[in-house]
């Protein structure tokens, strides 16, 4: 009788760790690009949005959607343990827009231990995966900040590190000197001295800013009347000659 209870105990422990780890979330299949700055190929952008999920993806999606393009949405890992945020992200998801790693909850990435990194990644990447289903290829370290010895845990995870080559500054808040048409005015500013047979661009948003997504049509339709593509962050750092 012990021995059949002892077996039934540890027959169990053991179902619990298979269990453990068949429930570990796969690892991207592309090849790991280990920094986006820009995109491969010039003429296209991809727009990305950081800090989310936030109750302004539906008209950021329905914009993108009117638009008929992409985006690129940065999403932090601790804001998928509240439902409303999960249902946010999965308008996301469905509509077809890329998903990518954040952190878990947005620490300086210079500022905490290599163990602290590697976990903020692994976190995010199980709750992207258990609740969304989304494998992430990158991580976009908060505030941008990274260095080479802080990058090395991520690249041994085999993720690449997404940073941008345009700061729309949409963080900054609305005063006299800056607001919505200082963010679009900085966006036309770089494309007016750009060239779609040279340059590609990423740029950085983020969807819980008004001053972004007030003008965030304005945005999109002026990338295109400067003869550039509107591209996921996939696209970017694969294809040619899009
Ligand atoms: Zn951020």
């Amino acid at each position: 009788m012990k021995t059949s209870v002892f077996l039934t105990v540890f027959s169990s422990v053991f179902l619990m760790a298979s269990n453990a780890v068949a429930e570990q979330y796969p690892k991207p299949e592309q090849r790991m690009v280990p920094l986006a700055l820009e995109c491969r190929s010039p003429g296209v952008i991809a727009l990305t949005f950081d800090d989310g999920p936030s109750a302004n993806y539906p008209q950021i999606i329905d914009t993108f959607e009117y638009h008929n393009a992409k985006a690129t949405f940065f999403m932090v890992g601790s804001k998928l343990e509240k439902q409303h945020h999960i249902d946010e992200a999965m308008l996301a998801v469905n509509a077809g827009h890329q998903i990518e790693n954040h952190s878990w909850d947005h620490p300086d990435f210079t500022t905490i231990s290599n163990a602290q990194i590697t976990s903020q990644v692994d976190k995010t990447n199980e709750i992207l995966w258990t609740t969304l289903g989304v494998v992430p290829r990158f991580v976009r370290p908060p505030y941008g900040r990274i260095d080479v010895p802080k990058a090395m845990p991520i690249w041994d995870m085999d993720y690449g590190i997404a940073l941008w080559n345009i700061d729309s500054e949409d963080y900054r808040k609305t005063s006299l000197l800056w607001g919505p048409g200082k963010v679009l005015d900085k966006i036309n500013g770089i494309l007016n001295t750009s060239s779609p047979s040279e340059d590609s661009f990423i740029i950085l948003l983020h969807d819980a800013s008004d001053t972004s997504i007030e003008k965030l049509g304005d945005i999109l339709t002026t990338i295109k009347e400067h003869g550039y593509s509107i591209v996921t962050l996939d696209e970017c750092v694969d294809n040619k000659g899009l």
